[in-house]
């Protein structure tokens, strides 16, 4: 990424100084380490930040007009605050005009702003630049105009910005991640109450290691809304069955499921087996990091992609294959996908030592096998939405 003295010329050249408050500031895209599809299922999810972020420039204006560069996109937008329409093209402005049209519901009065971002975290791939784009919007804006926005607030905005006016039925974790997030600390979510918790997650000799594996998510939207549905179905089977409140499969044991599944059909069983064990896994996993049991945590990794490829059915051939030749290789704790599935990023545990063989042994097996170009990316759990000095 471009440095900041760099950007400030950038934003200089386009803009004349209006005198008025300015700032620079970031927010994360995030990785989930562990608790895919259960957020919908009112379960927990265990995400962190990454060292990628989207960075924005931004400086008040006296007028209520708003002019937005996207460095990225080569492309400027310049739009009033009294007029926030959807854009088909120049997509990535609706996300900025999200935010600002949900600020604006909360009664807060915006003045025009001259803004340019750019970004690092790779876009469409299941690492959420979307959520790290309104985050860091959200975050200039409230920081700018000195608006009293708690962290958690913000974060629902955000996610507010993304399911009314971008259009998308996300849960919360991104947002509450790219927000919340901490260095050298993973973010466990309760979706249900959407409480959260910070866990250490530091290891001298351990490193998170992302694989992306250039499929573009495809199927991703139907069959995400046939899973949600074949989970509704569930829930409305062991409310009728079960003899205490079911909200959510969050409410039904893994004990009840093999107990009481006999009418579910054997299809809908193994989707509610899934999040079942998956939320078992994630409190586990929680359980492990706060032991330093780094293998335990691996494996539980390693078993929820199993789950997602067997019982969920949300995986690829091409994440399989990123999974599985991970798991040949030394010092690898465990590899699983992340993300909502059919494509996007793995997410592996790998020893330091044995790190540069990981990558070009995998890059190497998976290129050749399918064709494509794997990108990888080390990080650890990093910072969350801050002003840059
Ligand atoms: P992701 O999994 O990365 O969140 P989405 O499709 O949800 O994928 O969001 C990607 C969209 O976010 C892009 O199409 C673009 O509109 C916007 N976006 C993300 N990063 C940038 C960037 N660096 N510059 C401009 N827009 C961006
Ligand atoms: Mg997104």
């Amino acid at each position: 990424m471009r440095e900041l003295k760099d950007l400030w010329q950038i934003f200089e050249e386009r803009f004349p100084d209006t005198g008025l408050r300015k700032g620079a500031f970031a927010a994360p895209g995030r990785v989930n380490l562990i608790g895919e599809h259960t957020d919908y299922n009112e379960g927990f999810v265990l995400p962190m930040a990454i060292d990628k972020d989207i960075i924005m420039l931004a400086q008040l204006r006296e007028d209520q007009e708003v002019r937005v560069y996207s460095l990225d996109y080569n492309r400027e937008v310049i739009f009033s605050l009294l007029d926030l329409e959807f854009e088909k093209e120049d997509f990535w402005a609706n996300y900025l005009k999200g935010v600002i049209d949900e600020l604006q519901k909360m009664d807060y009065y915006l003045p025009g702003m001259n803004i340019i971002f750019t970004g690092n975290i790779p876009i469409g791939s299941g690492l959420s630049s979307s959520a790290a784009l309104e985050v860091v919007t959200a975050y200039t804006i409230a920081t700018l105009n000195e608006l009293d926005i708690q962290p958690v607030e913000m974060a629902l905005l955000c996610q507010r910005a993304e399911n009314n006016f971008v259009g998308v039925n996300c849960g919360i974790m991104d947002q509450y991640v790219s927000r919340l997030g901490k260095k050298g600390q993973a973010l466990l979510i309760d979706c249900r109450s959407n409480e959260y918790e910070l866990v250490p997650f530091a290891n001298e000799d351990y490193q998170v290691v992302i694989c992306n594996s250039k499929v573009e998510r495809g199927l991703v939207d139907s069959e995400y809304n046939q899973r949600r549905a074949e989970c509704e179905k569930a829930v409305r089977y062991f409310a009728g069955k079960l003899d205490h409140r079911i909200l959510a499969l969050r409410d039904v044991t893994i004990e009840e499921l093999e107990k009481e599944a006999a009418g579910l059909g054997e299809l809908t069983k193994r989707r509610a087996r899934h999040v079942i064990t998956e939320n078992n896994r994630v409190l586990m996993a929680v359980a492990a990091l706060r032991n330093n049991d780094l293998e335990t945590f691996g494996q539980l990794m390693t078993e929820s992609h199993y789950s997602l490829r067997d019982d969920y059915e949300v995986s690829c051939p091409e994440l399989d294959l990123l999974v599985e030749l991970a798991l040949k290789q030394k010092g690898v704790l465990g590899a699983r996908m992340t993300g909502a599935g059919f494509g996007g990023c793995t997410v592996n545990l790998v020893h330091k030592d044995y790190i540069n063989d990981f990558i070009f042994n995998v890059k190497k097996a998976y290129d050749q096998e399918t064709g494509k170009d794997m990108e990888s990316y080390l990080t650890w759990p990093a910072a969350g939405a801050r002003k840059l000095a």
